[in-house]
């Protein structure tokens, strides 16, 4: 089979970080372009925008849309209109109403439209469901706690209306969540912190439930300095488990038992492959309702205004 010729859209750091590596090292995918607006890659073709791509550049059968969440919907769309596989990175756009539209149209080109949670990848969220499966679960705290300024720097994006604000990386905890749980998760309050100047919270505190009443809380912050944490605790009928490192370790009752490095982008590619060569979709809403519910429900305060640079 020939590879997958790919363009990555929106060269940003988790396109340089992750996608171009995970390619390089996934058999049956290969990078063919890139469209970014500063950014190249030496060697490697560069066009400004997805229209310039597509009209004048090499050959492609698929493109990563890595751009901010803004801009997704438009992209996608037209990479779709010319025949193009899509994978949408994490979250799949600004707008929950805006990726049906998306779906109807990679089914009618007969396209995959793929939406990436990379966060279920990652090595301990497997065995994490498998255990939990075997187990009564009595509460969940999902404690998601960041420094932006470290690993956000100069992303105003994040900032904007549909940047999501420190639900960009809070929806990652909320995609493993709803892959691991049996039941569908809702939102019952959230308490969203917006800085005075900004259009996105910086921290978010949210209670959750289930059709069983499972309780479930989340802490999401974007102010965190010193020890970052990525960690979701399970406690169960036959004690506790922690899923943290945002999915790489998983302990139980207290002791390691899965601590591996991440290779989310390779499965991810992997993924990506398997659904353009069978002509399927795969895109979950789950991760993605819960945040715009948490918007919709959420009691919002004005907290002190941030500052990008200290
Ligand atoms: P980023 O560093 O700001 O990169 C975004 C890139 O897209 C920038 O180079 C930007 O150029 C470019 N861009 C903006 N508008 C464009 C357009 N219309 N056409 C082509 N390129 C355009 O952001 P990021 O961290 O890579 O994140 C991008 C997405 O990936 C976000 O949704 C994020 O949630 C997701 N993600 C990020 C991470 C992470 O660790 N960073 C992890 C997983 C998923 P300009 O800067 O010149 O505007």
């Amino acid at each position: 089979m020939n590879p997958l010729r790919i363009a990555i859209i929106g060269f940003g750091k988790i396109a340089r970080d992750q996608h171009v590596p995970a390619i390089a090292a996934t058999p049956g995918a290969v990078l063919a372009a890139i469209a970014d607006p500063n950014v190249s890659l030496v060697g490697m073709p560069h066009f400004t925008t997805l229209d310039e791509l597509l009209r004048s550049g090499p050959p492609v059968d698929a493109v990563a849309v890595c751009t901010p969440p803004q801009v997704r919907r438009d992209q996608a769309a037209m990479a779709l209109a010319a025949g193009k596989h899509v994978m949408l990175e994490k979250p799949p756009g600004a707008t929950v109403g805006e990726i049906g539209p998306l779906l109807t149209a990679a089914a009618a080109a007969r396209r995959t439209l793929f939406a990436a949670w990379h966060s279920r990848f990652a090595p301990a969220v497997e065995p994490v469901r498998l255990l939990l499966a075997g187990r009564r679960i009595a509460a969940v705290r999902i404690s998601w706690k960041e420094d932006v300024r470290v690993w956000h720097p100069g992303q105003t994006w994040i900032w904007q209306p549909g940047g999501l604000g420190v639900f960009d990386p809070g929806i990652n905890a909320l995609s493993i969540l709803t892959h691991i749980l049996p039941r569908s998760l809702f939102v019952t309050s959230a308490d969203l912190g917006f800085p005075a100047n900004r259009d996105a919270p910086i921290v978010a505190t949210l209670r959750l439930a289930d059709a069983a009443g499972l309780p479930i809380s989340a802490d999401f912050d974007f102010r965190q300095t010193g020890p970052q944490r990525w960690d979701i605790d399970f406690d169960t009928d036959e004690g506790p488990v922690t899923l943290s490192s945002g999915g790489a370790k998983l302990s139980v009752d207290g002791v390691p038992r899965v601590e591996a490095a991440k290779a989310e982008y390779t499965m991810l590619y992997r993924r990506f492959i398997e659904l353009a060569a069978a002509g399927q979709s795969d895109v979950d809403l789950a991760p993605f309702q819960l945040v715009a519910d948490a918007f919709l429900l959420g009691r919002r305060r004005t907290v002190v205004p941030f500052e990008d640079a200290t």
